[in-house]
Parts: structure tokens; C-alpha cells; sequence
């Protein structure tokens, strides 16, 4: 991953930290020689490390903090939960005030009718809970063969076992014996990287959707291939938004072979793309949709699954024909996240936050536009409050920097460090995912560093 240019030495955090903490997505190698950079507090766009430094956080954290790093009424809202009942389940039919709540409030809110809300911790395991319960659907109808799923190339859909399996990207299947069976990868929808020469948008679109049936077919059709799921607009793979026409063109193929969509908006939902969801922004019905990250703002982890009344009539047959659905976890809807994830949701209200976000957007693609004519830029891509942009070599050509010897990327990432600024790079593809209440000011800012991490770098290559 990245380096972090800053000796360690006589720093008490960072040698603590290399010495006893284990950490998510890191090299650990690289990790003991330059130790982590440690975040000891927020104020709003901001964050600080423990030297006084302070960074405007270029990507909500993991794209996740809508509100930003303080909010004194989230803060509020979960001392008063956990005064009043800091832990209940919902396991054999119990329930509690804020789970109920809040089901309610994400059922008002979807895209498309909603049945039934699930509540998980994280987007792996909202991932994780749908593809047992695709599983288990299709056994309630009599379809045992009907089990395989399909996701999509460089698509993110988290890290336990069958979420990672979901993934689409190298690093998380290899050496962990992934991804299990039943699990298949389509076309990543790509136009920039994986548009042929002559070919149009929409003639790719149409490809994609093609090869999807492809492989549809491939795989036993109807009888064997039971859902596909697509993070409206692709995340972690590089903020990649489909061609137009894309989701009409593949939502016509699951359903000729009579599959559930799902959508992630583990990132996109709750006003990233401009809409509340990224299915409104991109034209999706889903029969299951799971979101998490900005739910709760990330204040506290909680992630949701809502189902349609076909998916729950399937799951409440079977579950009464065994006895139970065998599934859910301790902090399934836990008192305290959920009673934040709905305060939250009563702030994005009271500020109208989508409704900010959609009329900043212009102004941040605009930026995100501008570096288009940047000599190290191949493309420039961005919906709503997330952009990328892609470091190449040869802007005629495509060709992309050595990336191990170049590491054009890294290099982006640890300039824009030393102005203050956190983006993130996916190898040469930078991803700009700034807190939703960013102000026009903040957002000028950020580019402005973003420009000189960018126009550094060339100096660096040159
Ligand atoms: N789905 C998408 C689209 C994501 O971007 C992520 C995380 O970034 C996940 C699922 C996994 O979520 P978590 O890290 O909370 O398990």
C-alpha cells in the first residue's frame, strides 16, 4: 500500500503501534519500517495526527463519513441510548425501539418497495447475509440448482469469505483460497479501459450485457445462475460509472433468466451520487439493496439488507418450514448504532444534505474536469461526490506507468500527504470522495493541494 513519509522514531504511538497492532490492508513489512500515521482527532472536513498536523480528508475516511469527524448531536444520541438500553438483541422475536425505528425510516427511503430490513455491522457482512440468503431462497422455491452469483471484475463488495469471494479484485482472493464456488466474475463496465477502438458507449454497453449472457449461458442459465450483484457505481475498483444504458441492458439479461439484482450502495447510498441512492442515479430496481459507511455516517458501525416482498416471502416460507432462519449476528441492530444511524438520517434531513450535495456536485466534477489537461491525466471521471483520476504515461496511447518501478500513484498520494491532504490511490487511479458537507471553499481547497500532489509528481518523473 502506501508509504507514509515520516520516521517513526521517538514517536511513542508508532512504535507502540508497530508493535502490538495488527492492521486491515496493510504490508506489514513496510508497516514496521515506517510505522502508521495515527489520527487523533476531527473537526468537521479535518482531521489531525498526533503530531498537530492537521488534513482535509479528501475521502470521508473510507468513504463513509458523510457529516464529517465531529457532531456533538450523534455524540448525544448515543450517551442517551446507552444510558437508557446500551444493549439489546433482536434474536426469537425481541426487538427494541431503535431497530424498529429504523427500519422503518430505511424502508420510507428506498429506491424501489421494500419489504423487510436486515441489520448487520459492516457492508462485508450485509454482503455476506445476501448470498446465504439468495442461497436460501432459492431452496424455499425448489430450486436447488439455482445457486450460482454473479459479480462483476474489480467490483468491491467487502472481505469475509463469500463477500471477498463477491470482490472482483486480485488482492482480496489471492493466497486466501478464494473466491468459493458459485461465485462468477462478469465484465468490469470500463469504457476508458476496456472500450475496443471504434467502438461507442453505447456499443459497449451493449457487449458487456452480451457477455454477460455469455456467461449466463456458460454456467447452466436459469437453472443454475440465481443473481447479480453491482455497486451502482463501482468503488474500491476505481470509481468507475458505467456507460448509459449499461443497467437497462443488463437488468434485461437477469431478467430473462429470471435472477435477483442486488445492489451495493455500501458507498454510493445516502446522497453520493447526487441522488439519495446510487440505483436512482443509475436506473436500477433491485430486488435486494444493502448500504452501511454513511448510514450511521460511520459514527458507529451498522449496515442494513432490504428485501422485497418476493425475497421475503421466500425466506418466511422456509424459515418456518425448519424452524428458524439460522442466521444473524449479536450486534444484528444494535441499540446504540441504530438509534445514531437514525439521528443521523434526521440531520441529513434537517440539513437537506442530499440536496447540498446535488447542487455542489457540478462544482466538484468541474474541478475533477479540470485536471483533465493535466499531461499525467488519462481520464477524469466523477458522478455526483466521487471522482477519480487516472495517471498514465502515454495520454494518446493509454499506456500506464511501470507500477511497481514508477509507482506514479504512491507518489500522488504521499505529495498530497505532505500539503495536508488525504486522497486515495488504487495503484494509478487517484479517488476523490470528500465528506458530503464539504463547502464550496473546502472543495477548492482540496483540488488546489490535489493540483500540486499532481504537478509535483510530474516534477518527479521528469
Ligand atoms: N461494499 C462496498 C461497495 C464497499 O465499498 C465496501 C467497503 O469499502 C464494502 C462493501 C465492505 O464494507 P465493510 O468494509 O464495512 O465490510
Amino acid at each position: 500500500m502506501n508509504d507514509v513519509s515520516r520516521s517513526f522514531r521517538g514517536n511513542s504511538n508508532a512504535a507502540r503501534d508497530i508493535a502490538h497492532h495488527l492492521h486491515p490492508y496493510t504490508n506489514f513489512k513496510k508497516h514496521e519500517a515506517t510505522g502508521p500515521l495515527t489520527i487523533v482527532r476531527g473537526r468537521g472536513v479535518y482531521v489531525m495526527d498526533d503530531d498537530g498536523k492537521e488534513y482535509i480528508e479528501g475521502m470521508a475516511g473510507l468513504w463513509s463519513a458523510a457529516l464529517g469527524f465531529s457532531n456533538e448531536r450523534l455524540a448525544t444520541v448515543a450517551y442517551e441510548q446507552m444510558k437508557q438500553l446500551p444493549f439489546y438483541h433482536a434474536f426469537n422475536q425481541r426487538s427494541h425501539e431503535p431497530a424498529i425505528n429504523l427500519a422503518e425510516k430505511l424502508k420510507a427511503m428506498a429506491p424501489v418497495p421494500m419489504s423487510k430490513v436486515f441489520f448487520a455491522n459492516s457492508g462485508s457482512e450485509a454482503n455476506d447475509t445476501v448470498v446465504k440468503m439468495v442461497w436460501y431462497v432459492n431452496n424455499a422455491l425448489g430450486r436447488p440448482h439455482k445457486k450460482k452469483i454473479i459479480s462483476r471484475i474489480k467490483g468491491y463488495h467487502g472481505v469475509t469469505v463469500a463477500a471477498a469471494s463477491l470482490t472482483g479484485l486480485p488482492n482480496n482472493h489471492r493466497s486466501f483460497d478464494l473466491p468459493i464456488a458459485n461465485i462468477l466474475h462478469t465484465s468490469c463496465p470500463h469504457y476508458y479501459r476496456f472500450g475496443k477502438d471504434g467502438e461507442t458507449e453505447e456499443q459497449f454497453a451493449t457487449r458487456c450485457a452480451e457477455e454477460l449472457e455469455q456467461l449466463i449461458l456458460k454456467e447452466g442459465g436459469a437453472e443454475h445462475v440465481a443473481a447479480m450483484i453491482c455497486e451502482p457505481v463501482m468503488g474500491a475498483g476505481g470509481v468507475i460509472v458505467p456507460p448509459k444504458g449499461y443497467y437497462e441492458k443488463i437488468q434485461a439479461v437477469c431478467r430473462k433468466y429470471d435472477m435477483l439484482f442486488i445492489a451495493d450502495e455500501v458507498i454510493c447510498g445516502f446522497g453520493r451520487t447526487g441522488n439519495v441512492w446510487g440505483c436512482q442515479t443509475l436506473n436500477i430496481q433491485p430486488d435486494i439493496l444493502t448500504c452501511a459507511k454513511a448510514l450511521s455516517a460511520s459514527f458507529l458501525p451498522i449496515s442494513a439488507v432490504m428485501v422485497n416482498d418476493k425475497v421475503y416471502q421466500a425466506l418466511a416460507t422456509e424459515s418456518d418450514k425448519i424452524g428458524t432462519w439460522g442466521h444473524g449476528f449479536t450486534y444484528s441492530g444494535h441499540p446504540v448504532a441504530a438509534a445514531v444511524a437514525l439521528e443521523t438520517q434526521k440531520i441529513y434531513d434537517e440539513i437537506d444534505l442530499f440536496g447540498h450535495a446535488k447542487r455542489l456536485s457540478p462544482v466538484f466534477q468541474k474541478h475533477v474536469a479540470s485536471f483533465a489537461d493535466h499531461p499525467l491525466v488519462g481520464e477524469a471521471m466523477s458522478v455526483g461526490m466521487v471522482g477519480a483520476l487516472e495517471i498514465v504515461a502515454d495520454k494518446k496511447t493509454k499506456a500506464p506507468f511501470d507500477p511497481v518501478a514508477v509507482g506514479a500513484g504512491n507518489r500522488v498520494y504521499n505529495h498530497a500527504v505532505q500539503h495536508g491532504l488525504f486522497i486515495r490511490n488504487m495503484g494509478d487511479r487517484v479517488a476523490i470522495c470528500p465528506p458530503l458537507i464539504i463547502n464550496e471553499a473546502e472543495l477548492a481547497d482540496l483540488f488546489g493541494r490535489l493540483r500540486k500532489a499532481f504537478d509535483e509528481t510530474l516534477a518527479d518523473l521528469r
